[in-house]
């Protein structure tokens, strides 16, 4: 692997009981570089995702994080090294506040917590304002932004984002993408799976196209996003 490989994933296989859905696949993300993972529908893009998270169970293969083998390990043993999901979804906590919910995001990492309530409310406005409210009170995009400063409040060394963008509002889209983008600026690790690829490509370093539980192309965003052929093949733009 790269010498400034954060998480690296080599020949994971898992699947759902008798169906295999990933067929070994191997990727690797670097410090400080957003990598991309497309595909279509049911190419296996959040059953990898929770598989990193220790939220399903891998057959095969390796998940090493700044080293670390992972595999086997619990959901929480491996949130707390560092490797954070945010799900697809939008999973908040509805009946509490938007606050409680950041501030559960910190529960591995308590101190300065607050602190870090204040950066992701300068981060995302639009929390602070709605601060005291239920969760499940929020537009989805701010739901989204609730889920994703969470994550943060973890203060993750990898972000895995699976789908943030699914389901928003074109504007809201772009405001999300603009909360990434910040975080790629400041070198935040970041593992985003999103449906939107041209967005996705725009933003992200190197990128994977997962097809049927395999990587069939992968390259930086650059080489992918200027691959017609493989755009439209794979990625239906
Ligand atoms: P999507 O964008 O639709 O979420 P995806 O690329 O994330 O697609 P997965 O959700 O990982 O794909 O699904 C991969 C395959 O695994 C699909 O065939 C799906 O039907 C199957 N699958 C996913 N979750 C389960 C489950 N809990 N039990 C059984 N099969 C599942």
């Amino acid at each position: 692997p790269a010498s400034d490989e954060v998480l690296g994933i080599g020949a994971l296989q898992t699947g759902y009981g008798a169906e295999p859905v990933l067929h070994g696949v191997a990727l690797s993300v670097r410090a400080g570089q957003m990598a991309a993972l497309l595909g279509a529908n049911g190419a296996g893009k959040s059953t990898l995702m929770r598989s990193l998270a220790g939220l399903h169970r891998p057959v095969a293969g390796g998940i090493h994080l700044n080293g670390r083998e992972l595999a086997g390990l619990g959901a929480e043993q491996i949130a707390a090294l560092g490797l954070v999901l945010v799900p697809e979804g939008r999973q908040v906590f509805p009946e509490l506040s938007v606050l409680d919910n950041l501030r559960l995001g910190a529960f591995l990492k308590p101190e300065g917590r607050e602190a870090r309530v204040e950066d992701m409310l300068e981060r995302f406005p639009r929390l602070r304002e709605r601060l005291h409210q239920r969760a499940g009170l929020l537009s989805g995009g701010e739901q989204q932004m609730l889920a994703i400063a969470r994550g943060l409040m973890a203060q993750p060394q990898v972000l895995l984002l699976d789908e943030p963008s699914l389901g928003l509002a074109p504007k809201v889209i772009e405001d999300l993408f603009a909360a990434l983008s910040r975080l790629r600026d400041e070198r935040m690790t970041l593992l985003l799976v999103d449906q939107m690829a041209g967005l996705a490509l725009s933003l992200a370093d190197h990128a994977y196209v997962l097809e049927s539980g395999r990587i069939v192309a992968q390259g930086s965003a650059a080489e992918l996003l200027a691959d017609g052929a493989l755009m439209r093949a794979y990625l239906g733009e």
